[in-house]
């Protein structure tokens, strides 16, 4: 074998993240029955092992302060310590896996249903009483059975981290390699749900008895999935206009929306695809998809605007990157151009010119899309902010689900089940990445305004800046400096709360 060096983990680094993403893309998009991924790990079982991580923890710790090598080495740090702590709990991982894909749920004496499916099941269903139903019968099956698997995988991967040796507690760890200022972020989440908690009392109930026909007193988490299944507004979003409608503004933007060939859209239907999309870099910036399996309406286009904007910022990264700018980083960063193109359907002068949405049904529409914003900006704040108490350790194990109903139920208005506790988790606060992102996304927006006018996705001059000051750039820089570059403005709420008032008026 190779001695090991930073050249070397860059290079068989590279070969590794390809060939795992390839596997992926394969799998997921039903060209494979399964992903072998065993035979992947063992051909690069040195990229992942503990002298991996001690080199890039040594290089971490002589990189001077503030220095170019010292943010190279935190991206490889923390890469090598997220790699670590998933081999050890791989187990639990698949264990997980399995007992999701084969769970029943038995609903009444007569009626089960599959564990993968209720979420579905309880969205299309229009009568409260069955959807709550199926949510309790859901819980009870889940606190017996994955709730504990949930736990002891957030207790170990708290353990496994605090090993390290590398700051005081999992958080600090946390704020250490991923350079995301947590607490910080936990209190600008408290203050999004002081300042919007008015705007909310007003409008969940006006939605509640609209779509649902309920009082805001009975709702659950159940009844969430089901007033933004609501399919109004369907018919206004062709499946056989998407792609083009999308291509054609890309373009009209100033930016090939194939890269030259760089990037493949694989849109149709295929058995064995998954029906969750994604797009898969395999070779950056040379090779990347688009798979997305078509359900009709609204979501398939917010959907592809979303995988598109990841697509384009893979696609357009520089090359001569070095490997963990381009395939490591902050990813509120990619998430962020993600949220840029998805929210381009909240936009009225989008909505005209592209969508069939007619001056008549446009009010209501952006109206509906403020609602669900807030929802989701509301639940992702309340997320936060719990998961910084399950990986910070003041809160007891056993007094956390108790916690999480009381903060997820107070924020969103919908009644949340103790059995989620440790399920409606995302591990290592992908949550900060999302809510950083959609904070970096209403300054994005705002700077392109300024720059190239409000129907900047039409201006071609606006796209060859973005592939080059933003997407060119990879995942070098944090959220927040990217933010200062950019606008000249720190990241924060107040755009966000500016255009959901907008939305809503
Ligand atoms: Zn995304």
């Amino acid at each position: 074998m190779k001695p090991l060096s930073i050249e070397w983990l860059r290079e068989d680094g590279e070969a590794f993240s390809q060939e795992i993403s390839r596997e992926y893309y394969l799998a997921h998009s039903g060209q494979k029955p399964v992903a072998e991924l065993q035979p992947i790990y063992q051909r690069h079982a040195g990229v992942l092992g503990p002298d991996a991580l001690a080199l890039t923890v040594d290089a971490f710790r002589n990189a001077p302060e503030n220095s170019e090598e010292r943010r190279s080495a935190r991206l490889l740090v923390e890469w090598q310590a997220e790699a670590q702590s998933a081999r050890q709990l791989a187990e639990l991982d698949e264990r997980e896996i399995a007992w999701e894909s084969s769970a029943v749920v038995q609903v009444t004496d007569t009626r089960a249903i599959q564990f993968e499916t209720t979420s579905i099941e309880i969205a299309n269903s229009t009568d409260p009483d069955e959807r709550h139903a199926i949510e309790r019968a859901r819980a009870a099956l889940m606190q017996r059975e994955l709730a504990p698997i949930r736990r002891e995988r957030f207790q170990r991967e708290r353990d496994i981290t605090e090993e390290l040796g590398l700051a005081a507690s999992y958080n600090a760890t946390f704020e250490l390699l991923s350079g995301v200022p947590l607490a910080q972020l936990r209190a600008e989440c408290e203050q999004f749900l002081r300042d919007t908690q008015a705007l909310w009392d007003d409008t969940l109930p006006e939605f509640a008895k609209r779509v649902l026909h309920m009082e805001p007193a009975a709702l659950t988490r159940a009844d969430a999935g089901a007033l933004f299944r609501a399919r109004e507004f369907d018919a206004y979003f062709p499946g056989n206009q998407m792609e083009a409608s999308i291509r054609k503004q890309v373009r009209e933007m100033g930016v090939d929306p194939l890269a030259a060939g760089r990037i493949t859209l694989d849109t149709g239907d295929r058995e064995g695809k998954r029906s969750r999309a994604f797009c898969s870099p395999v070779r950056i910036p040379d090779e990347v998809y688009l798979v997305l399996r078509p359900h009709g309406g609204q979501s398939d286009w917010m959907t592809f605007l979303h995988e598109l904007g990841h697509a384009l910022h893979f696609a357009y990264m520089r090359p001569d990157l070095p490997f963990e700018f381009r395939w490591l980083g902050d990813n509120s960063i990619t998430e962020g151009y993600a949220m840029l193109f998805d929210h381009l359907l909240k936009d009225s002068g989008w909505l005209k010119r592209y969508t069939e949405l007619g001056a008549s049904a446009l009010p209501a529409f952006v109206r509906s899309m403020g609602f669900e914003e807030l929802h989701f900006l509301r639940r992702y704040s309340a997320k936060l902010i719990y998961e910084t108490d399950l990986y910070g350790g003041a809160v007891r194990w056993e007094s956390l689900p108790e916690l999480y109903v009381e903060r997820l139920s107070t924020a969103t208005g919908f009644r949340y089940h103790h059995a989620d506790a440790f399920v409606d988790v995302d591990p290592r606060y992908y949550a900060a990445r999302y809510l950083r992102a959609w904070q970096l996304q209403a300054l994005l927006a705002e700077t392109l305004v300024e720059r190239y006018d409000v129907d900047w996705w039409r201006n071609p001059r606006a796209g060859p800046w973005i592939c080059s000051a933003l997407f060119g750039e990879g995942q070098r820089e944090l959220a927040h400096e990217q933010a200062e570059r950019v606008s000249g403005k720190a990241l924060s709420f107040a755009p966000l709360v500016r255009a959901i008032e907008r939305a809503l008026a």
